[in-house]
């Protein structure tokens, strides 16, 4: 599934590849994939044509591309696409043949290349929507927390906010009204580097252990963006196919029985959400029973 970096990347080759440019045609292959588009396929068709995808803007895992009429004139609606569990946006030559899984095609009136969306799954999805108010996000999303890829992502009032929460410390990275776009690979990579295990009260976290951990996501998001995602899912490509390569250098996640990189002890997988976690032994304590079962009550 893509995380947060994955998504990311995805923006910045849309940036690339399509804004400013003028939709000749949309086809939809499979009506699911506009199913968040309520006003029905032909509507969505009809919304798109003939309009420019000014920019490529993200909140959290959502990607937004508004639009503007024929004239110019921003037309105060978007087209936002979530790539849900397998989905992926490909830029190819016109020529290039259908994937298996094409969802929806749209070409351009400059006859460069196309935009594809493509999804096995079909979990994600296209819809136009109203952008709200001044801060041109559309309405849907804007109850999504900014993550720490954004430039406008707040430190102290998350830090404040994450030592409020009374609940276990992974869960509240996990938790999207918090934090943005922080999935299970990289809350488990953030807790190595902040030597915190996931179960920790946030409550009792310290002002340096906070700070510990947002530069571990900051980290951690980062490296995983400049490598391109990771992709270990091979459903994931970016907008032009290629894979990232992040899964390489991760420390942790997936990493079972495989020797700590800090200390050598072999890593720990425990069930969590009906996923699972992985954390060192030796670097990353779990707390105390009496304080976690304290917390749960
Ligand atoms: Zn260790």
């Amino acid at each position: 599934m893509p995380e947060l970096p994955e998504v990311e990347v995805v923006r910045r080759g849309l940036e690339q590849w399509v804004a400013g440019r003028t939709v000749a045609e949309v086809q939809v292959r499979h009506p699911r994939a506009v199913r968040r588009h309520l006003e029905g396929t032909e509507h969505f068709v009809q919304a798109l044509t003939g309009r420019t995808l000014t920019a490529a803007h993200r909140r959290g895992k959502y990607l937004w591309l508004p639009l503007a009429e024929p004239d110019g004139t921003p037309s105060g609606r978007a087209l936002v696409g979530h790539l849900g569990m397998s989905g992926q946006l490909l830029v190819e030559k016109p020529s290039a043949p259908d994937e298996t899984h094409l969802r929806a095609r749209f070409t351009f009136t400059d006859r460069g290349r196309e935009l594809r969306f493509v999804d096995q799954r079909t979990f994600g999805g296209l819809a136009v929507e109203d952008l709200g108010g001044d801060d041109a996000v559309p309405t849907r999303l804007a109850h999504i927390a900014i993550d720490p890829l954004d430039e406008s992502f707040d430190v102290d009032a998350f830090s404040a906010a994450l030592r409020r929460r009374r609940t276990e410390v992974k869960r509240a990275l996990l938790d999207q009204t918090l934090i943005g776009g922080v999935g299970n690979i990289y809350a488990d990579e953030a807790l190595w580097r902040a030597r915190l295990h996931g179960a920790r009260p946030t409550d009792r976290l310290t002002r340096s252990q906070v700070a510990d951990l947002l530069d571990g996501v900051r980290d951690v998001l980062g490296e995983a963006l400049a490598q391109g995602g990771t992709s270990f899912d091979s459903l994931y490509v970016d907008v032009n196919g290629q894979s990232g390569y992040f899964s390489r250098f991760l420390a942790v996640y997936g990493q079972a029985d495989r020797p700590c990189p800090r200390c050598g002890t072999p890593i720990r997988r425990e069930s969590f959400m009906n996923r699972s976690s992985y954390s060192c032994p030796v670097c990353q304590p779990r707390p105390r029973a009496s304080s976690a079962r304290s917390r749960r009550s």
